[in-house]
């Protein structure tokens, strides 16, 4: 696990932006869970990804970074403004056949210093396919920048600087053995599917 991060100002515009919910959620991975980030709702305000942008960009600002690169479709917006932010291109990979590819007219040269971006790592699989992506051109992979790290038991060292600025901890459950579904008085929803009020 990596160390937990606090940056109230984050955690502000993630409440306000309802990109944080609390609650009872049901993940893709069937889990059950109290919290939700949806970092996307955090992102649709362009305001709000620059100053995620200019904070990362401080975290990385002693090396000079040629491009900045996320994974399709999460690290699209925050790779687009660390480049505005470290005055690097900004470019992102997106799967072909489920492998991670520069599409565009993308490139990445040999020898050029490289950053990853993320919205959310949760357990960095993402990170690492991007990661061998850019190890294929003969890049140096400076390190991997996230607005969020969900601090997850189960996070797998990436073996490179990692920074992000703010942790989320959510508490996860077998639906078998949930106390928020034991609790009964608060249906489990699943995010971002039709139906789910956002208060
Ligand atoms: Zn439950």
């Amino acid at each position: 696990m990596r160390e937990i991060r606090e940056d109230k100002g984050i955690e502000d515009l993630l409440n306000r932006s309802e990109a944080l919910l609390t609650g009872h959620f049901i993940l893709s991975s069937g889990l059950h869970s109290d919290k939700y980030v949806q970092c996307a709702k955090y992102l649709q305000y362009p305001e709000m990804a620059e100053v995620a942008g200019k904070k990362l960009a401080r975290l990385f600002a002693d090396v000079k970074i040629n491009v900045v690169i996320g994974g399709a479709f999460g690290g699209i917006i925050i790779a687009y403004e660390l480049a505005r932010a470290l005055h690097a291109r900004g470019v992102f990979a997106e799967r072909v056949d489920g492998v991670f590819q520069l599409r565009r007219g993308f490139e990445i040269r040999p020898g050029e210093k490289v950053l990853i971006a993320e919205d959310v790592i949760t357990t960095g699989k993402s990170v690492k396919e991007v990661m061998d992506l850019v190890a294929g051109f003969g890049a140096e992979i400076i390190g991997a920048a996230s607005l969020i790290d969900r601090n997850m038991a189960e996070s797998e060292s990436l073996g490179i600087r990692t920074e992000w600025l703010h942790s989320v901890q959510a508490h996860t459950y077998d639906p078998s053995d949930c106390p928020l579904c034991k609790e009964g008085n608060l249906p489990a929803v699943k995010p971002g599917s039709r139906g789910v009020s956002q208060k």
